[in-house]
């Protein structure tokens, strides 16, 4: 997908601020932190929606959960704890449409969300 956002730091043409990457995953800061941590997971496979998930993205999303999970305890926030979300369409706010995990570290959390 040439014209996705995400995919271009995939392809490495925009260069994201880079915290993990394994073979599937890749991991960066978001430009808009609303946490002191706030990284966003995503597949190096163009998805573009939650939706778009099939029987053979099984692992990759566990391998987005599990980096998510790495990121936190690398950060020493693991025990202190964190959110995870996965934005789908408009009423749940996806603005970029290549999934992500968000990872949400390092202040309390509010509940219900927003
Ligand atoms: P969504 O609203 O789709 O769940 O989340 C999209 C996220 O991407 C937002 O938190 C937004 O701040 C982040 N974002 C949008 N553009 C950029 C960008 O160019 N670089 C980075 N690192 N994050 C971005
Ligand atoms: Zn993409």
């Amino acid at each position: 997908m040439t014209d996705c956002l995400f995919c271009k730091m995939v392809s490495g043409e925009i260069e994201p601020d880079k915290v993990y990457e394994d073979d599937q995953v890749l991991a960066f800061r978001d430009i808009n932190p609303q946490a002191p941590l706030h990284v966003l997971v995503i597949p190096k496979e163009h998805i573009a929606t939650l939706n778009d998930v099939d029987d053979t993205h099984r692992l990759l999303v566990g391998q987005m959960v599990q980096a998510a999970a790495s990121i936190a305890a690398r950060a020493g926030m693991d025990g202190s704890g964190y959110r995870t979300i996965m934005n789908c369409n408009a009423d749940g706010g996806q603005t970029v449409f290549h999934i992500h995990l968000h990872l949400l570290a390092g202040r309390r959390m509010h509940w219900p969300p927003g």
